[in-house]
Order: C-alpha cells, then sequence, then structure tokens
C-alpha cells in the first residue's frame, strides 16, 4: 500500500525526534542562506503535497532550533509533553475555530474542562475566568485591559467606550526589573510605558514592598501595579503578602502578577510558598508552552473580575451566533478566530497529572541547582541564588580583557560547540550568561554534559 501524506509527516517528525536529543543545538545558517533554499519564488503551478512536505523538512531542518531537545536553556523555552504534540496533530486535523460554542462545542467544551484544572494547579482563586491566548505577551496585555477598565469605571470612565483621551490619568507603579512584555502592553493600550513608576528592587530583582507602599499613599489616584513570579533573570519572586496587602490599602489599585514561568511553581509543595500571597492579586498572566511543555502557542490569562474582562473585550456582531449559556472563548479574549489551544493543554495535565506537574518543576528546578553547584565548582561565579529553574553564570576575565568580551566571547563558543544553548543578559550592571531548564526531557548527563562545555569555552577564552 503507498504511503499516505500523514504517514510520511508521521515518519519524518519520529526521524527529527529520535535524532533530537543528539542533534547540535547550536548555530543557525544565515536567514539569507536559509530563504534561499527553502525558496522564495511563488511557483505558478502547485505541487504535490509529498513533494511540499518532504522538501520542507529537508530544507528548513538547519534553521530548526532544538528546543524540543534537553539541552536549549535559552530564555524560557520548554519541550512538549507527547500527549500534547499528538493532541495538536488532532486539534490541526479537526480545524476547529475554537472562539465560538457554535462552532467547535468539543473544543469549547475542553476549555471549560481545563479552566478548573488550571486555577486548581496554581492554586488561584477558583471562582476566576480564565482564558486561552497566544502567551504570556498577550495575556499580560488582556489582564492590563481588564485593569484599565476597572480603576478608571471606579472613577465613573468607561474606557472601552469613551477611550483615553480626556480620562483621567493612570498611575502605573511597576519595577525596573519588569518584562519587557508588560512595557510593550502600556504601550499598546495607550498608557504610555515611560509613564511607569519604577520601585526599586533588592539584589535578586525583588520589588522591595515598603519603597511600593509609600508610593500608593502619595496619591489616591487610579492605579495600577504589576509585580512579578518568577524573574526571567534570577527567578526570584516579588515579596507578595506585603504587596498584597498595600494595594488592598488603597482605594482604587488592580494588582496585576507576570507569572510566565514562575507561577507554575505553585503547582509544586516544596516551591509554592516563593509566591506565597500571590492569590491576593487582580490578575494573572503565565504559559503552558514554556514550563509547562504544550507546543506553541499557550499563554494564560486569569482575571478574578470577570464584568472588567468582559467589558474590555466586549466583541458585538449580529451574525454572530453566541452561547446563550455558556461564556463563548472569545468573549474572554482579544482574538476572534483560533486555535483550540486548550486541547493539547488537556492532553498535557492529563499525562502529567498532578503529581506530574509538581514533579516536573521540582525536577528541572534540582537540575538547575545542579548546573550551578557543578559551574561553581569549575570556577564560576553564580550571582544569584538559585531558587527556581533559572541559573545567572559569571567568569572573571582574564587581565587585559573586560567582562563583557569575556562573557559573550564563552556564550559564543558555547552556542558554536553546539553541546547546549544559551544566550547572555546583563544583570545589574554585570555581564552574564542565563541558564534556564524548562524542559521535561533534561537529564542530569544533559546538565553534566553542558557544564562541561561551558567551563571548556570558559577555558578556552583565558
Ligand atoms: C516569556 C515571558 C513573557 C512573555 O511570554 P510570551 O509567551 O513570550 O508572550 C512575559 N513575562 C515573563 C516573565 C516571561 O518570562
Amino acid at each position: 500500500m503507498p504511503q499516505s501524506l500523514l504517514q510520511l509527516t508521521t515518519q519524518l517528525a519520529e526521524q527529527y525526534l529520535e535524532g533530537v536529543n543528539n542533534r547540535f543545538v547550536g548555530p543557525l545558517p544565515a536567514q539569507a542562506d536559509l530563504i534561499k533554499s527553502i525558496g522564495a519564488d511563488l511557483p505558478a503551478k502547485g505541487e504535490s503535497p509529498e513533494h511540499i512536505i518532504k522538501h520542507l523538512a529537508r530544507a528548513a531542518d538547519p534553521g530548526i532550533v532544538a528546543n524540543a531537545g534537553p539541552r536549549y536553556f535559552g530564555f524560557v523555552i520548554g519541550a512538549t509533553l507527547p500527549a500534547a504534540r499528538a493532541a495538536d496533530w488532532l486539534v490541526s486535523t479537526w480545524d476547529q475555530c475554537a472562539g465560538f460554542v457554535s462552532l467547535s462545542p468539543a473544543a469549547a467544551a475542553i476549555e471549560q474542562i481545563v479552566q478548573p484544572w488550571t486555577l486548581d494547579l496554581l492554586d488561584l482563586p477558583r471562582d476566576c475566568t480564565v482564558g486561552y491566548v497566544t502567551g504570556c505577551q498577550q495575556a499580560n496585555s488582556m489582564s492590563l485591559a481588564a485593569a484599565r477598565q476597572a480603576v478608571l469605571k471606579r472613577v465613573g470612565w468607561n474606557v472601552a467606550e469613551r477611550g483615553l483621551i480626556g480620562a483621567p490619568r493612570i498611575r502605573l507603579i511597576t519595577t525596573a526589573e519588569t518584562h519587557g512584555t508588560i512595557n510593550r502592553a502600556f504601550a499598546m493600550l495607550g498608557l504610555g510605558a515611560d509613564t511607569a513608576i519604577r520601585i526599586p528592587c533588592d539584589v535578586q530583582g525583588r520589588m522591595i514592598a515598603s519603597a511600593l507602599e509609600e508610593e500608593l499613599n502619595r496619591s489616591d489616584a487610579p492605579t495600577i501595579v504589576c509585580a512579578q513570579a518568577g524573574n526571567v533573570d534570577t527567578g526570584s519572586f516579588d515579596p507578595f503578602e506585603p504587596i498584597v496587602k498595600a494595594c488592598r490599602a488603597h482605594n482604587n489599585c488592580w494588582l496585576h502578577v507576570d507569572g510566565a514561568f514562575g507561577l507554575w511553581a505553585r503547582a509544586c509543595p516544596e516551591k509554592a510558598h516563593l509566591a506565597k500571597g500571590v492569590e491576593g492579586a487582580d490578575s494573572w498572566a503565565t504559559d503552558a508552552h514554556k514550563w509547562l511543555n504544550t507546543p506553541y502557542d499557550c499563554g494564560i490569562v486569569i482575571v478574578r473580575d470577570l464584568p472588567s474582562l468582559l467589558v474590555a473585550t466586549s466583541y458585538k456582531g449580529e451574525y454572530l451566533v453566541k452561547s446563550e449559556t455558556d461564556l463563548d472563548p472569545s468573549c474572554v479574549t482579544p482574538e476572534s478566530s483560533r486555535r483550540a489551544r486548550a486541547i493539547p493543554l488537556y492532553a498535557a495535565f492529563k499525562e502529567l497529572g498532578r503529581d506530574g506537574v509538581a514533579d516536573l518543576v521540582s525536577r528541572t528546578c534540582a537540575l538547575a541547582r545542579r548546573a550551578a553547584d557543578r559551574l561553581q565548582q569549575g570556577g564560576a561565579n553564580i550571582l544569584n541564588d538559585v531558587v527556581l529553574n533559572q541559573v545567572l553564570i559569571h567568569f572573571d576575565p582574564p587581565a587585559g580583557t573586560t567582562e563583557s568580551d569575556h562573557i559573550n566571547a564563552i556564550v559564543r563558543s558555547v552556542q558554536e560547540e553546539g553541546t547546549c544553548w544559551l544566550g547572555a543578559t546583563t544583570w545589574q550592571n554585570r555581564r552574564a550568561m542565563r541558564l534556564s531548564v524548562s524542559a521535561w526531557p533534561t537529564t542530569e548527563h544533559d546538565i553534566d554534559i553542558s557544564v562541561d562545555s561551558i567551563l571548556r569555552c570558559a577555558q578556552a577564552d583565558h
């Protein structure tokens, strides 16, 4: 029997996964070369599906980053759990428009099923509303859109209807350590990223709560505070208990928490204390495609005050068949048509179970600790308290070399050696390397050979 197109695709995917553990994690070909080999000309006549798929698998391969494997430590990037990957294939096959109950009862039902699971695992108030969006960027944006709606409503201004021009001014408060996506959300929402008041942080990047309290006391203007669960460099958490207390003492303050990966500490008994008190916030943003290891894309927005979110996303259209009884997914997210991204999430939750989620968090944190200890034994400086899955690595430069040149050179040679991949950052005026352990397949052996590679590259630059 001839092989079907999907069998061929399965075979190519299996081949990729079989090789991913030993694949060069490192450098990428130049974009121009990739575009050339993939082919930039729109064909006049259509090609056979088999040809397209075979060509794609071959030509794109050199530009595929091996983050589905165990030794990609850059940014905060998970791999994909097998059941989540397979469920994602079904999502493509079913081709459901997940924005409306009427367009896909199954996709909407699965979303309804995973909403309480999400709240349960993150241990957030069970009556919150949960929306599934593209990523934490969009989750931050939606949370802040709801926040903007709520704090202005309290001073008699419906921003969804009237817009921001002429509206009372909103005071934005965050820290210099806030993630770039929060600043971008401020910009996109017309709030102005540069208007934000930046509360100082301690050496781990945690907001100093007493300074927030002082700032809050200065004015009773409508206020939005953004705090963070899991600093992208250090993995540290803002002190939520005093932050929540200070925000609650104010008469018109919305507290949002960006917890793209760090919020998952809540799902792990030995790490949950790091985010103690976070349940007192008004909104939370997180990702499933990072630490939970679902495929891209899956971000999660969680909001306590459903009416503010509904007005912020208010969506009217005569021909849209909205559900009478259930909330349509498109009513709590900014998109209309969209992918059924809760389906791979459902599969990931089921594959791991409650214990498996806790174990994934615990295990990757222990691997980060192992990397830090071994690097330190090998002569590296570790700049952060390794409380979570993030490690900040630094090496003293040899005489005559600047710190920045030294770190950049090590990062480059680690990337070129290809055992693992990590990137650089600047942490409180010091150049450093970031290592994030977020993928389920990573083992102690992967950590050990990666540490060896990093130490080798550091030696070579002396
Ligand atoms: C990754 C990250 C984001 C952005 O998430 P996306 O999924 O890339 O949109 C926001 N905040 C923090 C702390 C992050 O680590």
